[in-house]
């Protein structure tokens, strides 16, 4: 009898997902088969499932499995699999953290070292969950690290349900203030508080930003975000009109704006206020809105009279990844980390679980499988 395992298979927006079993396949040679321990619930994860986008359209057929933020233990290694990407001997039961997605290497993202643009990148999205080898996304028991991944093991004294957060909301904050050059002394805006603003915070205070200024309108959002290092909070509620937010970065800021603005609300009614905060030479790194046909207007000499830069941004590249790593190793005692993941479900409660996420009652909710 081979080993079975469940997943939580999708079947589309506004349907349940049910809990389904296949059999954990032989890994290929440079596979390797990890036990998940923890999943969280990402932001782009509930786009999907209140059907912003269908999926379907992108070419993915149903079932899918969702999750791409998550942990687990080496279950069984391929073929020629000894070590991590850093060298690191690789053995069963170590804990590990790696990249869901396999650049082709050869494309012209790829061979401009951009690997994080390559169009082929997620084609194993091609296929339902009723393909082998099955264990594709975040919300099952098993998953299949596919050969050529970068994946590397985790340090002892690094808590789980910290590490998961590493392979999206990490990794993907602390490639992005890196695209934007944040340095140190600079001033830099966050808009939204949740589990990626609150990674952006301490990244740019590591990356020795002076100001740090966050905006969103949960208070318990603003208080975790004062815990990873935000000199300041705006609160929508308190300051709930936008031009008066603008007015209050600007003071907030010596008068000049700021230096770098990160959007990871995923509203595009957002873009056009956190544009207008950036002072001249700002730089605006747009992260959230990963849902496409939503617009917004904008003044386009905006860009011009203040000389302004705005950078792009889906997914990260392999070296991100061990920086996150790192840093979460070397502050685990200065920033809570802890509290990004402020409650856990197993994964029959799954739809519990982002039903909890949909409605902001958690920060990040995680599947305990
Ligand atoms: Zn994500
Ligand atoms: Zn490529």
């Amino acid at each position: 009898m081979p080993t079975m395992g469940r997943v939580a298979a999708f079947y589309g927006a506004g349907r349940p997902m049910e809990i389904k079993e296949y059999p954990v396949p032989d890994p290929e040679p440079g596979a390797v088969i990890l036990k998940m321990t923890v999943a969280n619930v990402c932001g782009s994860d509930l786009h999907q499932w209140r059907g912003e986008f269908d999926i379907a359209q992108f070419g993915r057929p149903y079932p899918q499995i969702l999750g791409h933020e998550m942990t687990g233990t080496v279950f069984l290694l391929g073929e020629d699999v000894s070590r991590d990407t850093a060298g690191q001997p690789l053995n069963e039961g170590d804990r590990v953290i790696f990249r869901y997605f396999y650049p082709c290497g050869s494309c012209r993202a790829c061979l401009k070292r951009v690997t994080r643009a390559c169009p082929y990148a997620r084609s194993y999205l091609a296929n339902s969950c009723d393909v082998p080898p099955h264990f594709y996304g975040a919300f099952g028991d098993y998953y299949y690290v596919r050969p050529g991944a970068a994946i590397f093991r985790v340090p002892e004294g690094v808590e789980d349900t910290t590490v998961a957060g590493i392979n999206c909301g990490l990794s993907q904050m602390v490639g992005g203030l890196q695209l934007a050059q944040v340095g140190m002394g600079e001033s830099v805006v966050i808009q939204g508080a949740g589990g990626l603003g609150v990674y952006a915070t301490a990244v740019a205070k590591e990356r020795g930003a002076g100001k740090v200024i966050i905006i969103d309108g949960i208070r318990e959002r603003l208080e975790l975000a004062r815990a990873f290092g935000a000199d300041e909070t705006v609160d929508l509620r308190e300051i709930p009109d936008s031009a008066q937010r603008i007015e209050r970065v600007r003071e907030l800021t010596g008068g000049w704006g700021a230096d770098v603005v990160a959007e990871v609300v995923g509203h595009p009614r957002v873009v056009n206020e956190g544009l207008q905060m950036l002072g001249r030479t700002g730089r605006y790194l747009e992260i959230g809105n990963v849902t496409p046909n939503l617009t917004f207007e904008l003044d386009p000499s905006l860009l011009v009279q203040r000389n302004i830069t705005v950078y792009g941004m889906v997914y990260y590249e392999a070296e991100h990844l061990q920086q996150a790593l790192d840093l979460l190793d070397r502050t685990r005692d200065k920033y809570p980390w802890h509290r990004v993941v402020s409650q856990t479900f197993p994964l029959e409660r799954i739809n519990d679980a982002f039903t909890a996420a949909d409605r902001g009652e958690v920060t990040r909710a995680a599947i305990v499988p």
